[in-house]
């Protein structure tokens, strides 16, 4: 094969791709004996208000911390874990971690505030995850469903099924909100927004980027928050990193936005000090 015939070549090849495929399987093995350790925790990052200023809401990130392997990525250990049928015990628990966050943090803070939770497609699709449970648990813990919004992608409509649909529709019905992440970059997506009846948008953060520099990623932004706002939809601007980007989304009235500009996702005893500082602000 001529692909092997160069010898620095061959051996470069070969070492990458071992390193890849022992990675997964490294992954794999350590994600099942990891599962309900206290390997797991939830980072949670602000989501600004920009007519206010004030943290309304914030989104709930999965963190996976190995004694061996150290910090591994959810864009690396979620499709694996949906791979191997671990999706719905992780997502339970992310869901029910959150659940029991939020309550606190309303009864300190303020009672309108919101966790927004990542849900894979596949907690959709497969009949073992048990979304009315959510609801039950909200209900439990005297929880408004206001309380929580779920995060999904355009995936969970691209194998759409009469599950998907029927749950999604029973989420909504209970009042749920629904947030539809990184929004611009999958396919069809206007056909989606209209079919899913979002409550939010968010803007995926490779349009942001350039937002404070780039003519065509401005006119894009700004049509998006208009055509939302039609749609009465609110929209939420990700990825924000410089003041220049945020003055824009102020300019063309964006609702909210997230981004390292504002903070990185933290634990949730630092989180709580971003709170007091910010509602310190108000007084
Ligand atoms: P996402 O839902 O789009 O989350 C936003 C990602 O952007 C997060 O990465 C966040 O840390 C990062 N981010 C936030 N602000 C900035 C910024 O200003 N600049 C840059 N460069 N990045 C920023 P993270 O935490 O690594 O999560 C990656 C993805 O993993 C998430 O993308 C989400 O799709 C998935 N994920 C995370 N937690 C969960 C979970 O509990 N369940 C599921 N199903 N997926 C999750
Ligand atoms: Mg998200
Ligand atoms: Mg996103
Ligand atoms: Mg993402």
């Amino acid at each position: 094969h001529a692909k092997f015939s160069g010898r620095n070549k061959f051996s470069f090849f070969d070492v990458s791709m071992a390193q890849h495929a022992l990675n997964k399987t490294e992954i794999v093995k350590h994600l099942r004996n990891s599962m309900g350790s206290d390997q797991f925790s939830i980072h949670y990052q602000p989501i600004v208000n920009l007519e206010t200023g004030m943290i309304d809401k914030a989104e709930s990130l999965l963190r996976w911390t190995h004694p061996e392997l150290g910090y591994i990525s959810p864009d690396e250990f979620i499709p694996i874990a949906e791979d191997i049928g671990l999706i719905c015990e992780l997502g339970d628990w992310v869901f029910r971690q959150s659940a029991s966050q939020v309550k606190s943090w309303q009864e300190k803070f303020k009672e309108n505030f919101q966790l927004s939770i990542n849900i894979s497609p596949k907690q959709f699709q497969n009949e073992s995850c048990d979304l009315q449970e959510w609801t039950d648990f909200l209900s439990q813990k005297a929880l408004s469903n206001k309380a929580v919004s779920l995060e999904i992608t355009e995936g969970v409509m691209m194998n759409e099924g009469p599950m998907t649909e029927q749950r999604l529709g029973m989420l909504k019905l209970a009042g749920i909100e629904i947030s539809l992440d990184d929004f611009g970059t999958g396919y069809s997506s206007l056909a989606y927004l209209k079919k899913l009846n979002v409550d939010y948008l968010k803007i995926d953060r490779t349009f942001i980027q350039n937002i404070h520099i780039n003519h065509d990623d401005q006119a894009m932004c700004e049509a998006i928050v208009v055509m939302a706002h039609k749609l009465n939809i609110k929209v939420i601007a990700e990825g924000v990193e410089n003041e220049a980007q945020l003055n824009f989304l102020k300019s063309v009235g964006c609702d909210y936005a997230q981004g390292y500009w504002f903070s990185k996702p933290v634990t949730s005893d630092d989180f709580e000090l971003l709170l007091s500082e910010n509602e310190a602000q108000l007084h």
